[in-house]
């Protein structure tokens, strides 16, 4: 709760709604007992009175009614009006949209199509109609507005609840026995209100000024009583010779209808958890970058490797806090080479990925620090047209998640032929043999026929090897696999493993391939290097990291993978979580979580060192005397 104040607070728009209309909603409030005059009665001598007149302290109307006192109880009568017709309408719209989005077939077509048919008229039409056949009065204007407005709420909601209607929690209440009156209360209106809140929020405003514009037809409120519309209305024809008349109750509608659509999109602003995170402001197209270019240029790269990072570092700015999730990371790759990229789930691995091609959200990502040469070219503020340029063309993407990445609503026929086109001006025929003979490469059965296929008519594994053929198709120097094969059950990880082993011999493209299982980067990798909270602690030789790891944390992690054949022997879990890198402690990032652990260790932080040609960041390296 007091994050979702500090939430609303923080843009002073809103807070200045905020309390703008708090305190007129109390004293509209304590109307009643503040002693004003009777707004209803007539006093024909004393018409058109200015403002600061004796007794009347912003003048008087036609009728030499007081200003003050029926600008107070139209203030009330008007957000009445407008905040009771909002609710009504939040509430039959979203019983409607609700009831339609979860029964569904007939009974959705029924209130749907009916809806439809009030969506037909035109709106303000609609609502001198029913005013027409109701005939004037505050209350029949009230009904208008709020049949006009039914469909609004009725069709988003339906919207939403058709979407969580099929989610699992949804199932699973229904397989617990639930009735559909429960799973509708405590399932799926929970998820709507929200939205209801933010749709009505967002429409108060509108409403109190279609309520004002039927009583300033005189189909609202009837004389004498006051609401903002009717003084509004009455005052039109001394519009010119006495402004001050219709220039009050204007002002009144104007500052409550933008108070309230300012309040509203606080509102929406701070029930958004997305946005707390900084996920809807639209990210950057590419990583911002606060680099020093002397700094950059000081690096020294290994001149062999195709990919060489040094002193990479990338941060998340949230709030106040600074997350260190790539933490002075350095390493490159070969031609050809094949780099394990291992540590547990947070540790920074698709943050160091990602940072390689400027695609970590910005905000709330910088990168800091640091050079990252391809090929001799520096990708770190390199211009966006050249940046992508080589993104899905000189280095290629694979993500763990294939049906999150395959586009679900083209074939992947088409989206193989796309990938192609963006990069390279060749014919669709040309795209389209390529595709088929990638397919071919990464093992489909029947490519041409599975061309015409969609995303979800393959299998985990089989939409995993259309990833892959999608990342070789433009003949990249470079694939970033990111977990690509955490999602997948152990026989097809070992066919996805084996497929891209075959493509990195035969095509001599170098492999970043991210995981957490050690068990995969033994059947994979070359080299492997192993990072933790953010920094790299060890790399070597994969056979030599597998046979004698030198940091403990890395014989942790080996320990953790199951091995067939071995007998009964304990499965190991590291004790403890790993630490936020926000906030990471003086010494040794592992040290809490150490069996080997000095005091030195929870001090100092250890720096590279290199043992025979390995490297690790430890004080007490393990199997070194
Ligand atoms: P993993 O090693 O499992 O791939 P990540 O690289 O995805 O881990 O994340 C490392 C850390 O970076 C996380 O613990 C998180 O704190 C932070 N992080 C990653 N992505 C974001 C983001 N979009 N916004 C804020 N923080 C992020
Ligand atoms: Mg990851």
């Amino acid at each position: 709760m007091r994050q979702f104040f500090s939430m609303l607070f923080k843009n002073p728009l809103t807070t200045f709604a905020f309390f703008t209309l708090i305190t007129l909603i109390f004293l509209v409030m304590i109307t009643p007992w503040l002693g004003l005059e009777d707004p209803n009665v007539i006093n024909t001598g004393n018409k058109y009175l200015p403002a600061f007149s004796d007794n009347h302290i912003l003048g008087t109307d036609h009728l030499g009614r007081d200003l003050f006192s029926r600008l107070m109880w139209g203030t009330q009568l008007s957000l009445a009006v407008g905040v009771s017709a909002s609710l009504f309408a939040a509430f039959f719209g979203s019983l409607i949209g609700i009831l339609s989005g979860y029964f569904g077939r007939r009974v959705d077509n029924i209130l749907m199509r009916g809806i439809d048919m009030l969506m037909a008229f035109p709106y303000i039409l609609l609502a001198l109609a029913i005013v027409a056949v109701l005939g004037p009065g505050l209350i029949n204007a009230l009904v208008a507005v709020v049949v006009v407005n039914v469909p609004f709420f009725a069709r988003n909601i339906r919207g939403v609840t058709v979407g969580i209607a099929h989610k699992e929690f949804v199932d699973a209440a229904r397989l617990a026995g639930m009735s559909h009156f429960k799973i509708i209360v405590f399932e799926i209106l929970p998820n709507v209100l929200p939205i209801i809140i933010v749709a009505m929020s967002t429409t108060v405003g509108w409403m109190i000024l279609e309520t004002a514009g039927l009583s300033f037809l005189g189909l609202g409120s009837q004389p004498p009583q006051a609401d903002l519309g009717s003084m509004l209305g009455q005052a039109r024809n001394s519009l010119i010779s006495h402004p001050h008349v219709s220039v009050i109750p204007g002002l009144m509608i104007f500052l409550i209808v933008i108070c309230v659509n300012l309040l509203g999109d606080g509102l929406r602003d701070a029930l958004d958890p997305r946005l707390k995170s900084g996920a809807l402001s639209r990210p950057a197209a590419a990583t911002k970058v606060q680099v020093d270019e002397n700094e950059k240029k000081s690096y020294q790269h290994n001149q062999d490797a195709l990919l060489s990072i040094v002193g990479l570092q990338t941060r998340f700015n949230i709030s106040h806090r600074t997350y260190k999730a790539s933490n002075d990371v350095s390493f490159h790759i070969k031609p050809g080479e094949c780099l394990g990229l291992v540590g547990e789930s947070g540790s920074g691995k698709s943050v160091t990925a990602l940072s390689i091609m400027g695609l970590i959200p910005s905000p709330p990502g910088v990168i800091t620090g640091g050079s990252i040469q391809l090929d001799g070219e520096e990708l770190i503020g390199m211009p966006y047209e050249r940046l992508r340029e080589l993104r899905g063309d000189k280095v290629a993407y694979i993500f763990q998640d294939p049906l999150s990445t395959l586009h679900p609503l083209f074939k992947v026929g088409d989206q193989l032929i796309e990938a192609v086109q963006v990069h390279h001006p060749i014919s669709r025929a040309e795209a389209r043999a390529k595709a088929i003979e990638l397919m071919e490469e990464v093992h489909i059965p029947n490519p041409v026929d599975r061309l015409d296929s969609f995303p979800h008519e393959f299998s985990g594994g089989m939409r995993q090897r259309i990833a892959i053929a999608m990342a070789l198709i433009n003949n990249p120097s470079l694939i970033i696999a990111d977990e690509p094969t955490t999602a997948l059950d152990v026989t097809v990880q070992g066919q996805v493993l084996s497929i891209l082993d075959q493509l990195r011999r035969e095509r001599g493209v170098s492999i970043l391939f991210i995981t957490h299982d050690f068990g995969v980067v033994s059947q994979l990798c070359d080299r492997v290097i192993v990072m933790y909270a953010g920094k790299i602690v060890e790399e070597g030789a994969t056979n030599d990291v597998l046979e004698s790891p030198l940091h403990p944390y890395t014989k942790r992690l080996i320990q953790c993978v199951p091995k067939l054949g071995r007998g009964k022997t304990a499965l190991h879990a590291i004790d403890g979580l790993p630490p936020l890198t926000c906030d990471l402690p003086p010494g040794c990032s592992f040290a809490p979580r150490c069996h080997k652990a000095s005091e030195n260790c929870t001090r100092v932080e250890p720096t590279n060192q290199i043992v025979v040609d390995r490297l690790v960041k430890c004080h007490e390296p393990e199997g070194v005397e």
